[in-house]
């Protein structure tokens, strides 16, 4: 099973929605994803942030990203 790379994955999310990532990565992340329900759910939910975020003021972006981020975090 893939579960041990949830937490790589998940740390990666924001790289990999930014694109910001080696191909590789890039990759094993995408096959994670695929493979994986929870992961999946988190990355549609930073998908959503990112989208949010791109649309907001600096202001706004920087205190909903970091709640949302600890609000993850308690979740997992
Ligand atoms: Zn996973």
């Amino acid at each position: 099973m893939s579960e041990n790379n949830c937490k790589d994955t998940l740390d990666k999310v924001f790289e990999f929605l930014a694109n910001d990532l080696e191909e590789s990565e890039m990759t094993k992340i995408r096959e994670h994803l695929d493979g994986c329900q929870s992961c999946k759910k988190e990355y549609a939910i930073e998908s959503k942030i990112s989208n949010l975020i791109s649309s907001s003021s600096m202001d706004a972006q920087a205190s909903f990203a970091s709640k949302m981020q600890s609000r993850l975090q308690s979740e997992i």
